[in-house]
């Protein structure tokens, strides 16, 4: 069975593109990060921004809850599943051939 190239994923599909879809609230910009709030643990603060993507490498890291990975492992927390899946169907989504290594 072939293999998911992630590394190779993150150039196929931007990471802020992935994020628009998956409607997250990021809306402070830091250099290459966008900040906003975790979709993985309620904010007690409203105002709390903790939550930040790089987006040049495609990897998120919340400083709260210390949830990280990158864009596959965002849509497979959010969404349900494994990264393999979430490649899958995020290649599907952006109409984009799965990058995969043998
Ligand atoms: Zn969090």
């Amino acid at each position: 069975m072939p293999f998911i190239d992630f590394n190779r994923l993150r150039y196929y599909v931007q990471p802020y593109a992935l994020l628009r879809w998956l409607n997250l609230d990021l809306t402070r910009i830091v250099g290459r990060e966008w900040r906003g709030a975790c979709p993985f643990h309620v904010d007690q603060d409203d105002r709390e921004r903790c939550f930040a993507v790089d987006l040049r490498h495609g990897r998120f890291f919340c400083h709260w809850c210390n949830a990280y990975g990158d864009m596959c492992d965002l849509y497979a927390r959010m969404r349900g599943g494994s990264s393999y899946q979430a490649a899958i169907e995020i290649c599907r989504h952006f109409g984009v051939e799965p990058p995969l290594r043998y």
